[in-house]
């Protein structure tokens, strides 16, 4: 009996596809969308101190939180990465994402720019990171307004923080321009498959090429 890790594993190792963008640029939309045709992919449920709005459910959308228990789970090593975002705390629970990864199966993360760089930090090898950029600042805008639940001014925050956010885009590996829904899913879903191939999660392969003697 020993503790050594198998060397050749029998399941490839999961994707983390990190998802980021401006506010109402469409992310939550497209993680939706590759959910709903991906068997594999699970979404990433975070923790967020601000309140729910009409239609959330919790642990569905978030995990709604107090500050104080949020800061609990922080301090506690439940988080696998934290950020302040508009005055209020979000943050991904580490548990799930260790026991998917490990089970072969991939997650899709709708985070800010300040998670991506954590996610990547703490997972070098398996965080794929994604961009969406809205056409244009108008759109966005106007994409906000339609939430009603979201009064102007946290409307003129959000668009505030648009060009923050924006500033990141070249620190993720892929980048897409969400004009048109259909063609950012598919664009979003060709990343995942490409990322999935990549030579050093293929362990089942290893295996393959180990019984040809090569
Ligand atoms: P919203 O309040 O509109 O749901 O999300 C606001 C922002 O917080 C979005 O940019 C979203 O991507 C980001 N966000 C949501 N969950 C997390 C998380 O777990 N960690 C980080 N760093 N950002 C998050």
């Amino acid at each position: 009996m020993t503790d050594e890790p198998d060397p050749l594993p029998t399941t490839r190792r999961g994707v983390c596809l990190v998802l980021s963008a401006p506010s109402g640029a469409g992310k939550s939309t497209i993680a939706e969308a590759l959910c709903a045709t991906e068997p594999e992919l699970k979404h990433s449920v975070s923790v967020t101190t601000r309140p729910s709005r009409a239609g959330e459910v919790e642990g569905v959308h978030y995990f709604f939180r107090t500050r104080e228990e949020f800061d609990a789970m922080a301090q506690g090593g439940a988080l696998l990465e934290w950020a302040d975002v508009f005055g209020r705390g979000y943050g991904t629970p580490r548990a799930p994402v260790e026991d998917w990864l490990a089970a072969g199966h991939d997650m899709v993360f709708d985070i800010d720019w300040q998670g991506h760089r954590q996610m990547r930090a703490a997972l070098p090898e398996d965080v794929v990171g994604l961009f969406v950029l809205p056409p244009s600042l108008d759109v966005l805008e106007q994409r906000l307004r339609t939430r009603a639940s979201d009064d102007p001014q946290e409307i003129g925050r959000r668009m505030r923080a648009a060009r923050d956010e924006v500033a990141h885009w070249d620190e993720f590996d892929h980048v897409i321009v969400n004009s048109e829904l259909d063609r950012s899913v598919r664009e979003a879903r060709a990343v995942l498959h490409a990322a999935r191939l990549r030579t050093p999660r293929q362990h089942p392969v290893r295996r393959l090429v180990a019984s040809f003697g090569a």
